[in-house]
């Protein structure tokens, strides 16, 4: 790869925060930004014609078709600027476009608005400011639990998962854990217990989930395993939305064997999430259907949306690609083969 002076970037689906953070640090890189209000798309990857490189988020399509048109554009790093690489063709890019992300921004932001959504969907916060706003102060409906006492269970103990189970130890619940690869100095350390898949199910009053959406992942809560939880359940999901299988969620909240959800992240949000259909409604159903439910809490991908972690993606996000443009070891690069054997990066610091 050539070592060019200054690198062009096109940053995609921005909106006026990610330029505020992207240039506020920017400083002396050797990098120029042109910021694209689209999403990255087969309609609309022309737009990185002649740049050096593309900044994408988690609703842009980085699919075989956009990896093509990337590269017969000259593009030759992608830069995520989230941790998620589910939306990427990472076997279309591999040998041809560096793909780097943001590993860690802020587990606290996200894990702190998981709480967010456990507390206002147990004491109704919601319900209750809409209620006082009409000058109603009636409580009769609002009555929640105390957390005190109860069983969590946080599925993924990655960074998140593991900020998360401790907020919730300091609530005073007994917290299980799940995770194929467990770790278990940590849950001695914060009073936590591993224990499998069917047994958090069976005994958590409250479920979070903080595991990536891979093929294994997909669908993890759907009827079934909905069937194994314990009724009245509240689920939260802040990870991905395709570890929900949506319509069997809504079955569930019809017969209450779901107490309630907060969700953050839904299947089809890339229709939908970041933008304003205030003026025209929804054609989603199953969406639809869900924000009727006073005892469903949805957010519009926001647990990320915090000063601290915008500030960090943008660093790293810079790092990342000023990294690519001077052709030094790629840290965050991921690959299609990262984990596996055949990666070069342990040797190279770089997938390829
Ligand atoms: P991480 O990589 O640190 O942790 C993920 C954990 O999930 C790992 O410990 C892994 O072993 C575990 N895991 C893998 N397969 C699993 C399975 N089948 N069952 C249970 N656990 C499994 O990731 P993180 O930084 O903690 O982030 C977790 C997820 O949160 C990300 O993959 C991303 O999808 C999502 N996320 C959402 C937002 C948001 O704004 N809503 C922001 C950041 C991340």
């Amino acid at each position: 790869m050539k070592t060019a002076d200054c690198w062009r970037v096109a940053v995609f689906d921005s909106k006026s925060y990610d330029e505020e953070f992207l240039r506020g640090a920017l400083g002396e890189r050797p990098l120029r930004l042109k910021f694209f209000s689209e999403r990255l798309n087969a309609d609309t990857v022309a737009l990185a014609q002649g740049y050096d490189a593309v900044c994408a988020f988690v609703n842009d399509t980085l699919d075989a078709v956009v990896m093509d048109g990337l590269v017969a554009g000259g593009v030759r790093a992608l830069a995520l600027r989230c941790a998620g690489y589910n939306h990427v063709d990472l076997s279309a890019a591999f040998g041809r476009i560096h793909v780097v992300r943001v590993p860690a921004y802020s587990p606290h932001a996200v894990a702190e608005h998981a709480l967010a959504l456990i507390m206002a969907l147990n004491r109704k916060t919601h319900r209750a400011y809409n209620r006082t706003r009409e000058s109603n102060f009636r409580i009769d409906g609002l009555m929640g639990f105390d957390l005190n006492g109860k069983v969590a269970g946080v599925i993924g103990t990655g960074r998140i998962g593991k900020v998360l189970a401790r907020i919730l130890r300091g609530c005073g619940m007994e917290v299980l854990l799940y995770d194929p690869y467990p770790d278990h100095e940590f849950a001695a350390a914060a009073g936590c217990r591993y224990v499998d898949l069917p047994a958090l199910l069976a005994s958590a009053q409250v479920i979070s989930l903080h595991c990536p959406l891979t093929p294994e992942t997909k669908h993890l809560v759907r009827r079934e395993t909905i069937e194994q939880m314990r009724p009245g359940v509240m689920l939260i999901n802040t990870g991905r939305g395709g570890l929900i299988h949506t319509p069997d969620l809504v079955r569930a909240l019809k017969s209450r064997q779901v107490g309630a959800a907060g969700l953050d992240v839904y299947e089809e949000e890339g229709d939908y999430f970041f933008e304003d259909f205030s003026d025209e409604g929804l054609s989603d159903d199953v969406l639809a259907r869900l924000l009727t439910f006073p005892n469903v809490l949805v957010t519009s991908h926001q647990a990320f949306f915090t000063r601290e972690a915008l500030a960090n993606i943008a660093e790293t996000t810079l790092a990342n690609l000023d990294a690519c443009r001077a052709d030094g070891p790629l840290e965050n690069e991921v690959c299609y083969r990262c984990c596996e054997d055949g990666c070069r990066k342990q040797e190279q610091g770089r997938c390829f």
